[in-house]
């Protein structure tokens, strides 16, 4: 029977960081997976979230049952009221049903199977920019889309290619589905401004298409929970219906706890209990019920005014802690005199900076330097520290000179 089995292709995150590990040297830097690190290398436990751990476990009512099929109502009622704002009509209009998931890649398989059983026309593809994170195609293409790519990338100048990007999604059929990162691009840290969310949302509107957003980095990009959701937000009040996948794992630092959910939007409350009843179907089919310990932990955050306030200070300290090593790693460059420009790497936001390096020079920044990147040259900058940054810059700059 397994005989026929074909060998999948490998993850290349995954292949990076098996390399990584097995690598001994003591000058070594893994910039590949995207987990956010202190100034000493080490994962973060966020404080806030340290309470929450007490408060969880000295619960006198707390126990180990199963969650109901939506989840947890204090992580889903929260979750709500972060993405859409306390005071989103659409909330108050009972418009939003929300279903916790297993973390952002839960929420996306989820979204992209419902999309896939009732989506119109039936035959509408899924965009996705290029580049982007990539588990997007392998699970659009897993629950049965065709995946095609808008432009997003301007490689030449790493910014956004915001003409090509409206022109991609102007030239699509009407009414396909569009994947939009909320905010902090994976793996670009390219995000459109205001008034390019402006526009893209007209050029949606026009062509009839539905947004589905992926939201794995809100409050972590800017340290502001409502700038980073300005899309989203923009999306519901132009009257859109959606999808939005929500990922835990980096704002609140709970990658293994696997804590998300997924939110649909509807046009008119009446359409919520079908939505809602599917979506249940799906997750009930699939993981039964979510997990609980994460969800028990999150939700006591956003359910706790004090914590939710010590909760943005954590995000904030994050957040800046990247900002200082973006620019930290472009004044190095600069003062080097590295050739090329590099000031994209402090313009890009969230985890990652894509920054322009060609696989060559990623190869040998691997084989000579033990310095860990993808393929694609980009860096989660949540590796740089004050111990390795110089290093990091020395070694750019001597691959770059060739
Ligand atoms: N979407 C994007 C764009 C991501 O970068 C990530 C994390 N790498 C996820 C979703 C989901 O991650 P998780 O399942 O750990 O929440």
């Amino acid at each position: 029977y397994f005989a026929n089995v074909p060998q999948a292709p490998a993850d290349g995150i995954l292949k990076l960081s098996v390399l990584s590990k097995a690598d001994s040297d003591a000058n070594k830097v893994d910039l590949g997976v995207g987990a956010y690190r202190d100034d000493s290398g080490k994962p973060w436990v966020l404080p806030v979230i340290r309470t929450a751990e007490q408060r969880v476990a000295s619960d006198p009512n707390g126990n180990h049952e199963y969650l109901g099929v939506g989840g947890l109502p204090a992580l889903t009622n929260g979750a709500q009221k972060l993405i859409f704002g306390a005071d989103s009509p659409a909330i108050s209009e009972k418009r939003v049903y929300t279903i916790q998931t297993i973390s952002g890649t839960g929420a996306n398989m989820v979204a992209a199977v419902f999309l896939r059983q009732f989506k119109q026309p039936a035959d509408a593809a899924v965009y996705i920019s290029k580049p982007t994170w990539g588990n997007h195609r392998s699970i659009l293409q897993t629950a049965g889309h065709e995946v095609r790519e808008y432009r997003y990338c301007n490689y030449g100048t790493l910014g956004l290619d915001i003409d090509g990007m409206l022109e991609d999604l102007r030239a699509a059929p009407r009414n396909q589905i569009i994947l939009l990162h909320a905010c902090a691009h994976n793996p670009t840290g390219i995000d459109p401004t205001e008034a390019q969310w402006q526009q893209i949302a007209d050029v949606m509107a026009e062509r009839g298409h539905f947004p589905f957003f992926d939201c794995a980095y809100q409050g972590f990009a800017t340290g502001d929970v409502d700038k980073d959701a300005y899309a989203i937000r923009l999306f519901v009040a132009r009257g859109f219906e959606l999808l939005v996948a929500e990922s835990f794992a980096k704002n609140m630092g709970l990658y293994g706890e696997r804590t998300g959910c997924l939110h649909a939007v509807t046009k008119d409350a009446a359409l919520v209990g079908a939505v809602s009843s599917q979506l249940n179907r799906l997750s009930r089919a699939t993981i039964s019920t979510a997990s609980a310990y994460g969800a028990k932990l999150a939700g006591t955050v956003l359910q706790d005014q004090g914590l939710y306030a010590e909760w943005v200070e954590n995000m904030g300290e994050m957040s800046r802690r990247i900002k200082d090593m973006r620019e930290g790693l472009r004044d190095r460059l600069q003062s080097l005199g590295t050739p090329g420009d590099w000031e994209h790497v402090a313009r890009q936001i969230g985890m990652f900076s894509f920054t322009g390096l060609s696989k060559q020079q990623v190869d040998v920044l691997r084989d000579s330097y033990h310095l860990y990147m993808t393929d694609d040259g980009r860096i989660s900058v949540a590796g740089l520290n004050s111990g390795n940054i110089d290093y990091v810059a020395r070694a750019i700059d001597a691959v770059v000179r060739g």
